[in-house]
């Protein structure tokens, strides 16, 4: 890797660096939600003012071209103008009511169109919350306790799910957060990704008990790593065998790696595939606070009012929220858009990937839609442990030069990246010769 040209704080981040103290003074870490705060990777978190397409410009007025899209929802770009006409009528209509409207019901509509798996549905307003209720749910409708994660995927930050693997199967994990009592977290069993073997361990250990297994098909949140084929199609017979439900945690995923979601990418090679839940967020709301949980009728029928397991919130469903989420679902349902918007991510992997190669830098990334991962590595990691190993200085003087060209990635070695409809050849070409330019040490 190239020298660093240690580009922390530089000096066009003055006003960003104004906001970050006040930020500190009031906020813990000076943001609300923590990979923000640049911790990772050092030095000063942009603070954004305004966004357009593919762009986002910081405090000081300087323009990246935006390869977070706020961590998968924009997938359109900011400020497409037909969602935005969208929520402005909406805005008009009135922000919230607390009772039912007709758009949730188109929302619900379109979604169980575009996801086959998904017979019923109901709206939240965070991945955290679907994910959780969908846990909830799963334990229901199954009367078991136990859950299997896996390492390295996250599914937001409810207690159950803050959990590392414990010391052998037979222990169940550890919680990963100060705050989470080991009591919380006992029936969660954390297992390797893409290790068959063990699953099918813990299966014989545990599966006559367990309620679910949530998984991130491709997983996002370490990197860019995809389940592989083999792997979940042991995880749907296995999970059948036992009764155990199949939950996909397609927060990322959905609407972003094609439009019916991993799931349909994972159907093509498993004739059939389906999970028995799916987890949504981020596009559907396209940027709006807006999450969803759905399945089979029979499970979600064990939710309140009809059932006994419980769950409400007081801005589910709000029609602003919907009202963004309809207007995207709808311009990405047009023909030939996942293929432009996959065609486009694997035009700014193969071009990083290419430009790492001329300069003899080790490099390798993958794509599928417009989510896209990259690791400073010989070859595509396996699992999180295998993640982990990425030589993160090299990927923080990566970060940092490419943030001081305009260019924005996540800050943090461990997270997925995003393309836009709203990026061209030109945005992609721009970022490829940026990246030439560091790897040769310019
Ligand atoms: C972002 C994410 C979540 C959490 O969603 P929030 O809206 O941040 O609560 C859950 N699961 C996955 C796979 C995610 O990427």
């Amino acid at each position: 890797m190239a020298p660093s040209t240690n580009s922390n704080i530089s000096s066009d981040t003055s006003r960003n660096t104004v906001l970050f103290e006040r930020a500190r003074a009031l906020i813990p870490g000076g943001v609300n939600s923590p990979v923000r705060a640049f911790k990772a990777v050092g030095g000063t978190p942009r603070f954004v003012q305004r966004a357009q397409g593919a762009y986002f410009w910081d405090a000081d007025g300087k323009r990246y071209i935006d390869y977070i899209g706020s961590w998968g929802p924009m997938i359109l770009g900011h400020g497409h103008p037909p969602v935005v006409e969208a929520v402005q009528k909406a805005v008009l209509e009135g922000f919230s009511y607390g009772a039912p409207t007709e758009r949730e019901v188109e929302l619900a509509e379109e979604i169980v169109k575009l996801v086959p798996s998904i017979e019923m549905l109901r709206l939240v307003s965070s991945g955290t919350e679907a994910s959780m209720s969908a846990i909830r749910l799963a334990r229901g409708a199954t009367g078991r306790s136990k859950i299997i994660k896996f390492e390295g995927c996250y599914h937001g930050h409810a207690d159950a799910l803050l959990v590392k693997a414990g010391s052998g199967l037979a222990t169940f994990g550890n919680p990963t957060s100060a705050g989470v009592p080991p009591e919380v977290v006992q029936h969660t069993l954390v297992l390797e990704y893409n290790h068959i073997a063990q699953l099918e361990e813990a299966f014989a250990l545990h599966g006559s008990n367990t309620a679910c297994l949530i998984i991130e098909p491709i997983a996002g949140n370490m990197n860019f790593v995809r389940a592989s084929v083999p792997f979940m199609k042991r995880c749907r017979e296995l999970c059948t065998q036992h009764g155990v439900l199949l939950v996909f945690d397609e927060v990322m995923t959905g609407f972003r790696v094609a439009l019916g979601g991993a799931q349909s990418v994972y159907a093509r090679s498993i004739p059939g595939f389906k999970p028995d839940m799916t987890v949504l967020g981020k596009v559907i709301g396209g940027g709006m606070p807006l999450a969803a949980f759905g399945g089979t009728r029979a499970v979600m029928e064990q939710l309140a009012p009809l059932g006994p397991v419980y769950q409400a919130g007081t801005l589910s469903g709000n029609p602003v929220a919907t009202a963004c989420g309809l207007a995207t679902l709808r311009e990405i349902s047009k023909p030939g858009f996942y293929e432009a918007l996959g065609e486009r991510t694997r035009s700014l992997v193969s071009g990083l990937t290419r430009v790492a190669a001329q300069a003899g830098i080790p490099f390798c990334g993958d794509s599928e839609g417009g989510m896209f991962g990259f690791f400073l590595m010989e070859k595509l990691p396996q699992n999180y442990a295998t993640v982990m190993t990425t030589d993160s200085p090299a990927f923080n003087r990566f970060f940092h030069a490419m943030l001081d060209k305009g260019v924005y990635y996540a800050p943090a070695l461990y997270e997925a990246g995003f393309v836009s409809s709203a990026h061209t050849a030109e945005d992609i070409e721009a970022t490829v010769e940026a990246a030439a330019q560091f790897f040769a040490g310019r």
